[in-house]
């Protein structure tokens, strides 16, 4: 097991639902020492790639996609969630549906922060169905921006989104992989990488 596998072992919590809380050290109270070892990794693994921008959605996004950019030396932009119908024509927009709050959101970036100069690096704590992911590939073609590669701290592969995602070609580099879990023993199996 990896360093985060380890700690989703340690602290995660599987609910019903599929959905694994882990809310004491990635996305409510935040672990800057494990956010760290994940810039590190995905520094590694994206090694060679021409980034200048890493991209993410709010909320839970931005805490990881900041430490990680201390790695790229780059600036962090962050999709923002709008319920807003009238947008003005300055932003990129894309509809995103969320697997946790099962709602609709419209998510936004103006076009100040993002164009077709732009080597993007999408960055996001979990990975699902991918709507999130599709989203924010929208925005970056929207601005004619290239994406460089995808960065995922918890893929659940028992959903659809890893698949589709590689099928469209991107380097998607997920930290851990859960391939199934259980609410009622709390068992957690990772997929081998
Ligand atoms: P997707 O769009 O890929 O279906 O879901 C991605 C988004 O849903 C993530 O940004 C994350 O906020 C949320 N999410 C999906 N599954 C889980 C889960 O099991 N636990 C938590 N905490 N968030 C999840």
């Amino acid at each position: 097991m990896n360093f985060l596998e380890e700690r989703i072992v340690k602290d995660g919590i599987v609910k019903e639902g599929n959905v694994l809380k882990v809310d004491s050290f990635l996305n409510h109270q935040m672990d800057i020492t494990l956010f760290n070892e994940m810039g590190a990794e995905f520094k590694k693994r994206f090694e060679g790639k021409n980034i200048n921008k890493i991209l993410t959605v709010e909320a839970s996004g931005i805490g990881i996609a900041c430490v990680v950019a201390m790695h790229f030396n780059v600036p962090v932009v962050f999709a923002k969630k709008s319920k807003s119908i009238n947008i003005d024509g300055d932003m990129y927009i894309a509809e995103v549906e969320s697997f946790t709050h099962k709602c609709k959101n419209q998510v936004i970036v103006s076009k100040k922060f993002l164009n077709e100069d732009d080597h993007v690096l999408i960055i996001d704590d979990f990975l699902a169905n991918g709507c999130a992911l599709q989203g924010l590939i929208s925005i970056v073609n929207q601005a004619g921006a290239t994406v460089e590669g995808i960065g995922i701290a918890i893929e659940k592969g028992f959903q659809v989104g890893g698949q589709i995602i590689r099928n469209l070609g991107y380097q998607l580099e997920s930290l851990a992989i859960v391939d199934s879990m259980d609410a009622t023993t709390g068992t957690i199996n990772f997929r081998e990488q």
